[in-house]
């Protein structure tokens, strides 16, 4: 008889556990223990990454060194989409490229108005393109501006409160460490760009991405095609900027880390003008080399636009 209450117990014992476990790892609408993230490209992978900590598991689609204007989706990327909590973009025309991202939430039955799919760049006053055929576009590269990263990382939160409403604080508290960081960064941005005289802050890069940087920070920036599309470095576009560079007298020219370097080698022969420097604009590093973050990537930038552009 004591054996048969003691076999009692301990069944009524693990079936509580049982519950008790289950129970436990069910968090709301979560498909397992982690959230499930999609982010369009690589430096949003990292600002969700930090605000959504241990809680999240993000998939990057535009994979690092790699273009996100345009891409070609892999039946991964589909799958990964479909089965997403949430799905992040830039917006601003940068995932325009052939519509591969409109393209992919429709395939990923995310299309929907009520799909949890989340724009980044929500809030951020937008710049225009003016080159020939693209006038009036958006320009998606905000996120150069430290302050509209600050922006960037508030609307993940808020996405990721909106999505698992259980785990705000956490949320909350990634965010507040990660702002703070991005707040000092931008300080330390404007108080360094400060030592170089208004009249040398000039860049000039493979594509125009330095439009929102130039304006946060007050530099002047040259290009020699305004954004990644199918005309890059076409015998007019280096015309245009050869002359620029010849009649502004500019010093020092960048390469990107994401774009093919020979168009700028090519302005660098014909001008005479070095190459300073790589820059990174729509990527992040590979992980574990030079700017493989977001604060490391800009870290990576002000140093590098400072060690060529200020005169020892
Ligand atoms: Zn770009």
């Amino acid at each position: 008889m004591k054996t048969f209450w003691k076999l009692m117990f301990a069944t009524v014992v693990s079936l509580f556990l049982i519950v008790g476990c289950s129970k436990s790892g069910d968090s709301g609408g979560k498909k397992g223990d982690h959230l499930q993230v999609v982010t369009t490209y690589s430096i949003l992978f990292d600002i969700v990454s930090n605000i959504g900590g241990d809680l999240v598991e993000v998939h990057s689609l535009a994979p690092i060194g790699s273009n996100p204007h345009e891409y070609d989706p892999l039946p991964l990327d589909v799958q990964k989409t479909t089965d997403a909590d949430a799905v992040f973009y830039n917006g601003l025309n940068l995932e325009a490229g052939n519509a591969w991202f409109e393209k992919l939430l429709e395939t990923a039955g995310k299309s929907d108005d009520d799909s949890p799919v989340f724009r980044l760049s929500e809030g951020v006053e937008p710049m225009y393109l003016t080159s020939d055929g693209n006038e009036g576009e958006e320009d998606p590269h905000a996120w150069l501006d430290i302050q509209n990263g600050i922006r960037y990382a508030e609307n993940a939160r808020d996405a990721l409160v909106k999505v698992d409403p259980e785990n705000a604080e956490i949320y909350e508290e990634n965010a507040e460490k990660y702002i703070e960081e991005l707040r000092k960064l931008h300080e330390e941005a404007l108080e360094r760009f400060g030592q170089i005289p208004k009249e040398e802050r000039y860049l000039v890069t493979s594509e125009g991405a330095f439009k929102y940087f130039s304006k946060a920070y007050d530099f002047e920036a040259g290009y020699i095609w305004e954004i990644n599309a199918e005309n890059q470095g076409t015998p007019e576009q280096v015309t245009q900027v050869v002359d620029l560079i010849r009649s502004r007298n500019i010093p020092v020219l960048f390469v990107e880390t994401s774009i093919d370097p020979r168009s700028m080698e090519m302005v660098s022969n014909e001008t005479g003008v070095a190459i300073g420097g790589k820059l990174f604009t729509d990527s992040l590093g590979k992980p574990g080399e030079d700017g493989d973050t977001y604060i490391k990537m800009m870290k990576w930038n002000i140093d590098v636009i400072l060690e060529n552009l200020l005169q020892e």
